[in-house]
């Protein structure tokens, strides 16, 4: 008989996998599972989950929670830097235990897959951990880890297989470099570091290396990073990146890399403008040129699911693919790749799929999605840049509200040590709707949650104006803008 494997934080259960199943969702990543999870425990549908790896997907193992960690290690470092400044002595030369953090993080990270078998368990999701080839509309084939293969015919089938990192450019040597998964993996503290990239992976991990104290390497096609944002980011970001030391490449473009067998140490060759130079001693090279949809080898043809042109499953609003009974959501899609947006979508299919009628049309609206990047400073966003604005609304219908300052946070400090804080609301119309907010410096991760609901509802600048700062804070600028 197949067997599937049931785990549970405390015991090993080999059971029989399923034949029959209402709805199977390939991907236990975050949108699969909150899928699977809200199809079963709302609406007593029996949904089955198919993951090869480990369960949480991307998020939970290769990106948001273990970032987010080390983003928090690299707060803690600026912090005891800073500290001296607020009068504390601290000794700046302890260093970093790389190794042992490390640890605890993956040891975090096991901890939460555990939460996540359990979260299934508890929710009656049937688990599979083995791989899914879509064979029909209907049917799946699934491999276990053992190599037995079964087919398991399903009502309803969500395909949430996320993304991989993209592979690097095909130059001389691109295979010693890493990815984002690889980042995860470094187990002692580098000296030395590049980066190749300018989007949220490439900025995140390069304003971490540094805050660290690895000197740090990044290599942008252009001159500023983060091109999707508001210019006032994209500007003050890259310049800040500068200030504190890291050695970001513009205009430039690494076109060989080579490998001293003996160290294991990098040398990038790399073109800037019109010049070229190298970088040796290079501990780790790092890829972060994109993510690209996980569908190889998941039978796409055989369902006759059809892709757009940048290879990521066509999809409506719905989440419905072309193929009827086959939906896909989450990273797949390539709408906004974000867990967030997975988890909200999913929800919304389940209630669609299964819930009563009230939920018929029920879907995610991906217009105003607040995105936060979690770089030296933090950066948030919620709605359109400004030229996106000046291109829907014409420039005359526009009113720009902007100011930069210095964060009381700073007020204690060298003028060298002083990051920066530049907040932009975009309005449109007489009535000055806050069609694009934008903010970086301390905190705005945070702040830009409550700030995102307010822009979600449509306020406008006047709604703004009428609730009462809170002093002393970086928000109460967003409220007293002139
Ligand atoms: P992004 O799509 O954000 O950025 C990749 C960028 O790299 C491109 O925009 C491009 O910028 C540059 N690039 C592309 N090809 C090359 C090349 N050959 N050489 C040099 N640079 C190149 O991808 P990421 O991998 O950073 O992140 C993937 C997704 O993951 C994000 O879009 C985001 O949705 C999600 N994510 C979200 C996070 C968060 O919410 N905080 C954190 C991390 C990831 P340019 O055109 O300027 O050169």
């Amino acid at each position: 008989k197949t067997l599937s494997r049931h785990f549970s934080a405390t015991s090993f259960i080999m059971a029989p996998i399923s034949k029959e199943i209402d709805f199977l969702v390939i991907g236990g990543g975050s949108g699969g599972l909150a899928t699977a999870r809200a199809a079963s425990s709302k609406y007593g549908t029996k949904a089955m989950v198919i993951e090869g790896k480990r369960l949480g997907g991307t998020c939970v193992n290769v990106g948001c929670v273990p970032k987010k960690v080390t983003f928090n290690a690299a707060f803690i470092a600026e912090t005891i830097h800073q500290a001296k400044d607020y009068g504390f002595s601290l000794q700046e030369t302890a260093p970093f235990d790389w190794t042992s953090f490390k640890n605890k993080r993956d040891a975090y990270v096991k901890r939460l897959n555990g939460i996540y078998e359990r979260n299934l368990a508890n929710d009656k999701v049937e688990y599979v951990h083995g791989w899914a080839k879509l064979l029909s509309r209907n049917q799946v084939e699934v491999t276990l880890d053992d190599g037995t293969k079964t087919v398991v015919n399903a009502k309803k089938i969500l395909v949430a297989v996320g993304g991989n990192p993209t592979i690097p450019p095909k130059i001389p040597g691109s295979e010693f470099g890493t990815n984002s998964d690889g980042f995860f993996d470094i187990d002692t503290l580098p000296k030395k570091v590049a980066l190749v990239g300018a989007g949220y992976i490439a900025v995140e991990f390069a304003g971490m290396f540094n805050a660290l104290g690895v000197e740090t390497h990044l290599f942008i096609r252009y001159d500023t990073f983060l091109r999707h944002f508001d210019p006032m980011i994209q500007e003050t970001v890259t310049k800040e990146y500068e200030h504190l030391g890291v050695k970001v490449h513009k205009r430039s473009h690494v076109d060989k890399v080579e490998k001293d067998e003996k160290t294991g140490k990098l040398s990038i060759h790399y073109k800037e403008g019109e010049g070229e130079g190298s970088v040796a001693d290079v501990d780790h090279l790092i890829w972060a040129v994109g993510r690209t949809p996980a569908t190889d080898g998941i039978g796409l043809e055989s369902a006759g699911l059809e892709l757009d042109e940048r290879g990521y499953i066509k999809v409506d609003k719905y989440q419905n693919t072309n193929v009827e009974n086959i939906y896909a959501l989450g990273d797949v899609t390539g709408q906004v790749e974000l867990t967030p947006v997975a988890i909200a979508a999913g929800r919304k299919l389940a209630s669609r799929l299964f819930g009563p009628a009230q939920f018929s049309t029920a879907h995610l609206d991906y217009d105003l999605i607040p995105s936060v990047v979690f770089s030296h400073p933090e950066v948030g966003s919620i709605g359109i840049t400004e030229p996106e604005a000046v291109e829907k609304y014409g420039r005359e219908n526009l009113k720009i509200y902007k100011t930069n300052f210095t964060a009381m946070y700073y007020a204690m400090m060298d003028p060298e040590q002083k990051g920066p804080t530049a907040y932009k609301l975009i309005c449109a119309g007489p009535e000055e709707k806050i069609v694009g907010l934008h903010i970086l410096g301390l905190g705005s991760g945070e702040m830009l949650q409550g700030f995102g609901v307010a822009v979600k509802m449509g306020a406008t600048k006047a709604d703004f104006d009428s609730c009462v700062a809170i002093h002393p804070t970086s928000a109460e600028e967003l409220v007293t803008l002139k």
